[in-house]
């Protein structure tokens, strides 16, 4: 896609300032100016890169992100999972199948393009080859107090009503909003086209094998003649997770294929009590540290938390002062925290039960039905892990159990400092051999 109506968009003619204005085109941002635009404001979305762009990214849809798709969005997938392969650290592998789909893989590339093209169909106008640099909430680019100044990397500066920061995990917006981290982490993936009867052995069934550092975990998801194979670990890990990477593709017997591409990408969460908003910008999706901190699945908090910034964010430009659109920033604030913050938390606590005791998780997820049920409920979308944890006795006990520091046990501290807060904004240590995408020394939030 193309910068199609630059010029009719730059110009924002008779009135010189955007209802809207979304910083970044993922799935969050897409979804923001979706929901924007079909309240009728007129949104504006800025796009660094041309689209189709590549994304360091499993592809994993479940079921969350699919029930808040665009209604009539057709999912681009290029695979319907019924079956998973279990290991841990290469042992003690199991698979298991079922019935009904659990969820679907799509190419990233592709899934974002056509979100792009549906928040255009309902209105919004699309910029892409555009970087933001920078917002200015005051000052000499700022007409007046209901207006933030987008200010392009060529100087060029955008007037807007209300900004949504939806530019991913090294979000400038998310540093001028203040987001605080407490979990990074370093994902790395190798596109891998293999030959039919290898991608047939495939098709339907996803790997996924708990790694060998705490809290890591590896996966294979085919994608038809092509397989995406990653792992990903606590940032700090470089070269472990890189070995890791390397072990694991040579033991799936898929070492003497070339990878078409090979990534990687930080993934971060954030703080509990990390701001949301500044003013008149908000903040969602990677750009806000929106993750689910253990299985690191991110496009359905992207889709959800987009979609609400993407209605609040109409109301913040309807604000007529300060106190007004501070206050549907709060409540922006306060719908993601009920939501998605309960989610997190309870996924934080799933991520240190994880890191101490990942041969119980494996244990039971490939021989408990009842914990393969709710791997396959959550994955499909019919209840979540917070959801289980509320009503379930059982298991809000094995999971006051295991997330309970055992002492002696190495991982008993999990990540420590890396969850602290100090270390996780520190420049990483080390950087992994591939391209990465995310050069984790440029980021900004
Ligand atoms: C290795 C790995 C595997 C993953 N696998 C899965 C998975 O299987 N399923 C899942 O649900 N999640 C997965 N995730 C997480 C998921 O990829 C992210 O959570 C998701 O992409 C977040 O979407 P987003 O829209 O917030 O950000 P992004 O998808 O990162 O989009 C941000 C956009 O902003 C643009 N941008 C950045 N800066 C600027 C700027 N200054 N100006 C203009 N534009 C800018 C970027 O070009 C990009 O298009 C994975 C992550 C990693 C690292």
């Amino acid at each position: 896609m193309s910068s199609d109506n630059a010029a009719q968009d730059s110009g924002a003619t008779d009135e010189s300032v955007w209802d809207v204005v979304v910083v970044g085109a993922g799935p969050a941002g897409a979804s923001a100016a979706y929901a924007a635009a079909v309240a009728g404001r007129r949104v504006l979305l800025l796009e660094k890169s041309e689209l189709p762009r590549y994304k360091t990214c499993g592809g994993g849809i479940i079921g969350p992100s699919r029930d808040s798709l665009p209604p009539g969005f057709e999912l681009p997938l290029r695979d319907r999972v019924h079956a998973v392969t279990f290991s841990l650290n290469g042992k003690l592998t199991r698979t298991r199948r079922a019935k009904q789909m659990l969820f679907g893989l799509i190419n990233r590339a592709e899934f974002d393009a056509s979100l792009v093209e549906t928040a255009k169909d309902a209105g919004a106008h699309v910029r892409t080859g555009t970087t933001v640099s920078r917002v200015e909430q005051h000052g000499a680019s700022v007409p007046d107090r209901r207006t933030v100044a987008v200010v392009l990397a060529d100087g060029e500066i955008v007037l807007a009503r209300a900004v949504i920061g939806a530019d991913g995990s090294a979000s400038r917006i998310g540093a001028h909003v203040g987001v605080k981290l407490d979990q990074v982490d370093l994902g790395l993936e190798a596109e891998i086209p293999v030959p039919p009867t290898v991608a047939e052995d495939w098709a339907g069934r996803v790997h996924i094998d708990w790694g060998p550092i705490p809290g890591s975990y590896g996966w294979v998801f085919p994608k038809g003649d092509t397989l995406t194979v990653g792992v990903i670990s606590a940032r700090g890990e470089g070269a472990g997770t890189k070995r890791y990477l390397e072990d694991f593709i040579a033991r799936l017997g898929l070492a003497g294929f070339e990878p078409s591409v090979s990534s990687g990408h930080l993934t971060r969460c954030r703080a509990d009590d990390s701001p949301l908003s500044r003013g008149r910008v908000i903040v969602c999706g990677d750009a806000a540290g929106l993750l689910e901190p253990w299985t690191r699945e991110g496009i359905s908090f992207a889709l959800r938390s987009g979609r609400l910034a993407g209605e609040w964010a109409v109301r913040i430009s309807e604000a007529q002062d300060a106190v007004d659109a501070r206050r549907q920033a709060l409540n922006y604030a306060f719908a993601i925290k009920a939501g998605l913050g309960v989610e997190m938390g309870v996924g934080r606590r799933m991520l240190t039960a994880f890191e101490r005791r990942p041969g119980i998780m494996h244990a039971a997820v490939t021989s408990f039905r009842p914990a393969w049920h709710a791997f396959a409920d959550i994955t499909r979308g019919t209840t979540t892990l917070a959801e289980i944890v509320r009503t379930h006795p059982m298991a809000r006990r094995a999971l006051s159990a295991m997330d309970r520091p055992q002492p002696g046990n190495r991982a008993a501290g999990g990540r420590g400092g890396i969850r602290g807060g100090k270390r996780a904004e520190q420049p990483p240590a080390e950087h992994p051999g591939p391209r990465t995408e995310n050069q984790p020394g440029t980021q900004a939030g």
